[in-house]
């Protein structure tokens, strides 16, 4: 293999994985992109009457900006918020359809398994002279060979279970069929389903509010539905989030509308649950709570407990990842919640997302692994510094260019004092702010950048 690969394979036709090999065209790679579904944008199908808490200006990376004009694009206003199904028809689709990348797409293609050409995971001598060979399921299993491979298949199939300490809970894989994992449409697409029924929803993260928001409307036209927010912590108010300091205002309205409904008693709150059992009561759904005393009677359940990265198809590779994040290890800092949670994560590319196995990257939403703030932005910069490494314009790849906006809400675990703060690091002087852009804003006569000292 020479110094510099050629052909790239990218797992997944997400955002990202489009991104990838838009970047990969222009810098006279040759990319090939592997997408399980029938279509690109598979995964943002499947939250298509979600509303996108970004601008279209946040959402279209610049590589396909510039195939899609190209082709004639008549490009979305830049202010406005797209739903996930008109981020796919008015973006993902055309750059399938319309743009040099339809060459270079394989939909319909299942990537089950990457390793070495003829060297398995224990082999070192040599090793980095040999493509990748990537496995793949169309109709028939089938394999190819690239000189490096993107990881950009995200976790949205790979789901959190309702259980508590993040294994299923007991019973809860006997009953998958009933339980809606992710975000159903719930005022049209499966509105039957939860009209007038006890719905639960375990989690408290932008998907969950997002369902519980979305309950509550329902319950506006079909009085009968009872709407029960059940959550592991004990502090309702951490889901609120930024509010007004969030700079991506429709995420932040999210959090208000949300925290009205609570105060208002729009919906049930059942705290510090720690769903250990789900067993069927007739029809419905009872949840346990480690103790016989502690239970939740429902008759529909929607988990919303976050996601996990599938790292089965990556098993021959030698990677590296944080043990609790499971995120490239010099990411996984920026994007723990354990130490802070600071939805504005600093640019970063080819050198932080490096692992043992040259040429290989994890990209996009799996790139933060269990960690919930992934931003498309964010992939897109991934992705432009990856690719201009593997072009082997180093410059190009260590160049940062992209700000961020921020959540405006960073609340501090016990030990990030200790790791330097979160947005824009740890306050100068004032011992009451708990990062720089708290300081500031506290500094300029308001109350804050919404931060809390947890
Ligand atoms: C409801 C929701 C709303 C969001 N809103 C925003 C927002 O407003 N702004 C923002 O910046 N971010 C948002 N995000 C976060 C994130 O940007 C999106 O999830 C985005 O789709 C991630 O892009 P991706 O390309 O990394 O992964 P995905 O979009 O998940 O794409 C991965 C692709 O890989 C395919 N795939 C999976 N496994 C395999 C395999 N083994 N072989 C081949 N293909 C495979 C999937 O079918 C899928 O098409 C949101 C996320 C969700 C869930």
């Amino acid at each position: 293999m020479n110094s510099r690969p050629k052909t790239v394979a990218i797992v997944g036709g997400g955002p990202v994985g489009l991104a990838a090999a838009a970047h990969a065209l222009e810098r006279g790679l040759i990319p090939i992109v592997l997408e399980a579904g029938p279509e690109v944008g598979h995964a943002v199908r499947q939250w298509e009457h979600v509303r996108m808490f970004s601008p279209w200006e946040y959402n279209v990376d610049k590589a396909c900006g510039r195939l899609l004009n190209e082709a004639g694009w008549n490009s979305p206003d830049p202010k406005q918020n797209p739903t996930g199904g008109e981020l796919v028809e008015r973006y993902l689709a055309p750059l399938q359809q319309r743009t040099p990348l339809a060459a270079h797409i394989k939909t319909s293609s299942r990537v089950t398994a990457i390793s070495r050409v003829g060297f398995d995971k224990m082999k070192t001598t040599g090793r980095e002279s040999v493509p990748f060979e990537i496995r793949y399921r169309n109709g028939a299993e089938r394999t190819l060979t690239a000189d490096a491979v993107i990881d950009a298949s995200g976790s949205w199939f790979s789901p959190n279970p309702a259980g508590a300490n993040g294994l299923p809970a007991i019973g809860e894989r006997d009953l998958e069929d009933r339980i809606f994992y992710g975000m159903p449409d719930v005022r049209r697409r499966h509105r039957n389903r939860f009209a007038g029924k006890t719905v639960g929803v375990i989690g408290s993260g932008h998907s969950a509010i997002g369902n519980l928001i979305e309950l509550v409307r329902l319950r506006d036209d079909e009085p009968d539905t009872r709407v029960i927010w059940i959550l592991r912590g004990d502090n309702p108010e951490k889901a609120f989030g930024g509010s007004a300091n969030d700079k991506l205002a429709a995420r932040g309205e999210l959090g208000s509308t949300f925290e009205n409904y609570v105060k208002s008693g729009s919906l049930e709150v059942v705290s510090s649950f720690k769903t250990t059992h789900i067993g069927r009561v007739g029809g419905r759904l009872r949840l346990g709570g480690g103790s016989e005393y502690t239970q939740v009677l429902v008759d529909e359940l929607i988990v919303s407990t976050g996601f996990r990265p599938d790292l089965g198809p990556l098993r021959e590779l030698r990677i590296s990842l944080d043990e609790a994040v499971e995120a490239p290890p010099a990411l996984a800092p920026l994007i723990d919640p354990n130490l802070h949670s600071c939805g504005t994560v600093r640019p970063h590319g080819a050198r932080e997302l490096a692992h043992p196995e040259p040429n290989f990257y994890i990209v996009g939403m799996k790139s933060y692994g269990r960690a919930p703030t992934f931003l498309m932005l964010t992939g897109y910069e991934q992705v432009r510094s990856i690719v201009a490494s593997l072009a082997g314009d180093i410059a190009a790849a260590e160049r940062v260019g992209l700000v961020l906006p921020e959540t405006g809400v960073c609340s501090l675990g016990p030990t990030a004092s200790e790791s330097g703060g979160c947005c824009g690091g740890p306050a100068k002087a004032d011992d009451n702010a708990c990062c720089a852009a708290d300081e500031l804003a506290k500094a300029s006569g308001s109350d804050g950048c919404g931060c809390a000292k947890t």
